[in-house]
């Protein structure tokens, strides 16, 4: 299909005829409506448009009608599915159009479609084989009223749009930069044919519908512009006059009493502003929008008449009535491709949509999310749609009208609609490949579901914070006070007092320490998440069970590892979130990666230069996991001079984003990181797709690929490599230090024993802990009688090297020999 050919797409009125496409088409605008079954009303809903527009008496009469079903008793599946195109829509166009920058709504996506139509035999025109009733059944449009705008627009908005096809290109080009009372127009370009192909547009949609309940087509496609979804109640706005969809969800609810409840489902793939807002108190249309959010960024970010905060998140679910009618599925990343748009239909729309038990479902069908598109940055494929179009052909008896809204690759609004179309008409969708969604949409459905759980009952598990305020402790708080509890009874770590311009209990015991940590002795400072809590809910109410929730806390065994080793530790917890003082017991989301790791640089920061600048430490190392490692390599690159201190920086890299090391003032920085860097990032880490990958450079420091995924897994695969580093690095202190309080303990049970065990590691770690203080030499010299320091000394590091038990029991009699027994 060859759409650069036509021309035609820029011309008004007269010109447009002498197009290839009205040449050998018959797409003739009778403007009667074919459809007419009903009431006076109805009349005078839809008055003929004799005269206006394009000429009609060249246009050959219709022959592809909709028929009625071929059986009786298969009313639905034999009837055709119906079509809805008028090339007057492609009237609307640019006043000034520049050759070099089309705009995206571009007066030929009607025409592609129609023609993809066409093309794959789905639609009839003059010269196609075999009888138009084989094809699409052809539903004329017409111009929509002003009555019937009026349900969803003010009256102000209609008088607005109307007054555009008087003006002179000069005024239409001054009412977009000086619209009355608001500041610029958003995305929208007029022309004095504006409000003849707007109301086309409109009327379209509602014939496409009002086929549909009088059971004239079993299904319908409306490949109408300009679009509709983002138009306001007084508001054009993102290409949008009227919004198409609602009028005709709110004409079909007046005239039809078979149809109350109108599902309309929006798979633009931005978010539906204007539906949301026509129907927001209605608990009788439910509006469910999938579509690229980015945390408010993506279009429509937010309202330019009242600067509104951006409303397609899904916390916007309707109001009074209509509470639980607004289902937003706000991606919070572009990308999305069918797996994602799949797994949402599965977890969301059609539980939702099934409970609703709609009796129309109209699509508001952009195709921007299309594989291709230059807005979306989406990959959703033909069958994607198909699949999506066939999911919702199950609901209201099959009664599913799909109205174009955006989508601005010809080729792929062409490709997609044509998915569509087939499946309309019967054709089983397409095989599709790869349906496992990306994780951050999962994350997104899952946390739709909980949003929407309060509303609907088929959603689990429901929202726990749902239930009211639950009075009590967040679990991070608790967990951080039973840790600072453990430590000091096991190492005695107590909390450094840290000045703090706000207060809460996360910064409770947030920074412990060893006593010791002033002394000439190594420093391993660790800033760290907080331990792993693995729990398996219930799946129906979402309550945690605590027998069936557990705590990893794989750090504690790293701050064992060192005191024993003799280390000064600084056990620095780093929270997701910090509680308020004045907590609403709400669900919280993780605060921002950005946010926390500017809070962990600053707390480092503030560390440094009260506890570990002045201090006597023989070696200091950090460690930090997530957040910690970009504090780390922060405070480096702002600290160079002083950042020479260190012996060794660890970091372990889960989900966060890897940091380089470069700074912009010295060249050997990179240089000197990866030398004294340990850097182990998940197997599962985007750096690994990166370019960066393919030629890892100094600055990212020394990087170990782990095989293993989780933070848990990485620090538990890894603690020997990181352990032997540590004594790699303190080889010759390890050689003099004075006893941890392990070896301590071991000796005096060692000592008060007749008969020596064998000893080693896994000797001294199968003896437990103790609390005896026997630091000063001076006391422990006294305790066990002995000479000299050295004598103590020899002994310990035979121990610690776990050399044969024979000459260790030796080197121990030798040195006890004489010396009255402990006990
Ligand atoms: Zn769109």
């Amino acid at each position: 299909m060859d759409v650069e050919d036509h021309t035609d797409v820029v011309m008004h009125d007269g010109g447009i005829l002498a197009s290839t496409e009205l040449d050998n088409a018959d797409t003739s605008p009778d403007l009667s409506i074919k459809t007419e079954q009903n009431t006076e009303a109805r009349a005078s809903l839809a008055p003929a448009l004799r005269g206006q527009g394009a000429k009609r008496e060249m246009l050959d009469p219709r022959e592809d009608l909709p028929r009625p079903p071929k059986f009786k008793h298969l009313p639905y599946v034999t009837a055709q599915t119906g079509l809805v195109y008028d090339v007057r829509m492609r009237f609307h166009v640019e006043t000034y159009p520049a050759e070099s920058d089309i705009h995206p709504e571009d007066p030929r996506r009607i025409h592609v479609i129609f023609e993809a139509f066409v093309n794959a035999g789905l639609a009839w025109r003059k010269g196609a084989e075999g009888p138009p009733d084989q094809y699409m059944g052809r539903i004329d449009a017409r111009k929509v009223t002003k009555d019937e705008v009026c349900l969803v627009h003010t009256e102000r908005h209609w008088d607005w749009i109307q007054s555009l096809a008087s003006k002179s290109d000069e005024e239409l080009e001054d009412e977009l930069q000086h619209p009355g009372q608001y500041k610029q127009m958003d995305s929208v370009y007029l022309s004095p044919n504006t409000p003849f192909c707007a109301a086309l547009s409109a009327g379209g949609a509602i014939e496409a519908c009002r086929a549909l309940l009088l059971g004239k087509v079993k299904n319908v496609f409306a490949v109408i512009r300009p679009p509709g979804h983002h138009a306001e109640r007084e508001d054009v706005k993102g290409f949008c006059f009227y919004d198409n969809v609602s009028i005709a969800a709110k004409v079909c609810q007046q005239e039809f009493e078979h149809c109350r409840k109108v599902l309309v489902l929006d798979w633009d793939v931005h978010h539906g502003n204007g539906i949301q807002q026509a129907h927001y108190n209605d608990p009788n249309v439910l509006y469910i929008s999938l579509h690229v959010h980015n945390d408010g960024t993506f279009y429509p970010e937010l309202s330019y008449r009242d600067n509104r905060l951006p409303y397609g998140d899904r916390l916007h679910c309707g109001e009074g009535a209509g509470l639980g009618y607004n289902v937003n599925i706000p991606w919070r990343r572009h990308g999305m491709g069918d797996a994602d748009y799949i797994y949402a239909f599965q977890q969301i729309v059609m539980p939702i949509a099934s409970e609703f038990n709609p009796d129309l479902v109209i699509i508001a069908a952009g195709f921007d999310a299309a594989e291709g598109d230059m807005l979306g940055g989406c990959f959703v494929t033909p069958a994607g749609y198909a699949h999506m179009t066939h999911m919702l052909m199950s609901l209201a008896q099959g009664r599913v009208a799909v109205c174009l809204e955006g989508g601005y690759n010809l080729d792929s609004i062409a490709r997609s609609a044509c998915a569509v179309g087939r499946t309309l008409m019967g054709e089983p969708p397409d095989r599709l490949q790869g349906l496992e969604p990306v994780n951050s949409a999962v994350d997104d459905i899952k946390k739709v579901v909980r949003q929407q759980s309060k509303f609907w009952p088929c959603l689990h598990p429901k929202d726990v914070s749902a239930r009211g305020p639950p009075q009590g402790e967040r679990m991070h708080d608790v967990v951080r006070k039973w840790q600072a509890t453990t430590l000091w009874d096991e190492y005695e770590m107590s909390p450094l007092f840290v000045h703090r311009e706000s207060l809460s209990k996360s910064f409770d015991g947030q920074v412990l320490a060893t006593s010791n940590y002033m002394d000439a002795r190594p420093l391993l400072v660790i800033l760290h998440d907080p331990p792993e809590m693995l729990a398996s809910p219930d799946p129906r109410t979402g309550r945690v069970e605590l027998h069936n929730t557990w705590l990893t806390d794989i750090v504690k065994t790293y701050v064992d590892w060192a005191a024993k080793e003799g280390f000064a530790v600084i056990d620095v917890n780093l929270p997701k979130h910090v509680t308020a003082i004045d907590d609403d017991q709400e669900h919280e989301e993780i605060d921002r990666v950005e946010h926390r790791t500017k809070e962990a640089t600053e707390l480092l920061s503030y560390l440094w230069d009260n506890y570990i600048e002045l201090n006597e430490a023989t070696h200091i190392f950090l460690m930090g996991t997530n957040t910690g490692h970009g504090a780390i390599v922060n405070f480096i690159k702002a600290n160079e001079a002083r950042a020479q201190r260190l012996s060794k920086v660890i970091s372990f890299v889960e989900d966060v984003p890897l940091q380089s090391c470069k700074s912009a003032t010295s060249d050997t920085l990179d240089g000197w990181y990866y030398g004294h860097s340990l850097v182990f990032v998940s197997d599962e880490h985007a750096f690994w797709s990166s370019d960066f990958a393919r030629k890892i450079r100094k600055r990212f420091g020394r990087i170990f690929k782990s095989s293993a995924e989780t933070m848990s897994e990485m620090l538990a695969a890894h603690k020997e490599s990181v352990t032997d580093a540590l004594l790699d690095e303190t080889e010759d202190w390890q050689l003099t230090r004075p006893a941890s309080p392990d070896e301590q303990q071991q000796l005096e049970t060692e000592l008060g024993q007749k008969s020596l065990p064998p000893l080693g590691n896994s000797a001294l770690s199968a003896l437990g802990h103790s609390n005896g203080n026997l630091a000063s030499p001076g006391a422990r010299k006294a305790r066990f009688g002995m000479r000299e320091e050295s004598d103590v000394a020899e002994v310990i590091a035979t121990i610690r090297r776990g050399q044969k038990q024979h000459w260790a029991t030796a080197a121990l009699d030798s040195v006890l020999s004489g010396n009255a027994a402990h006990n």
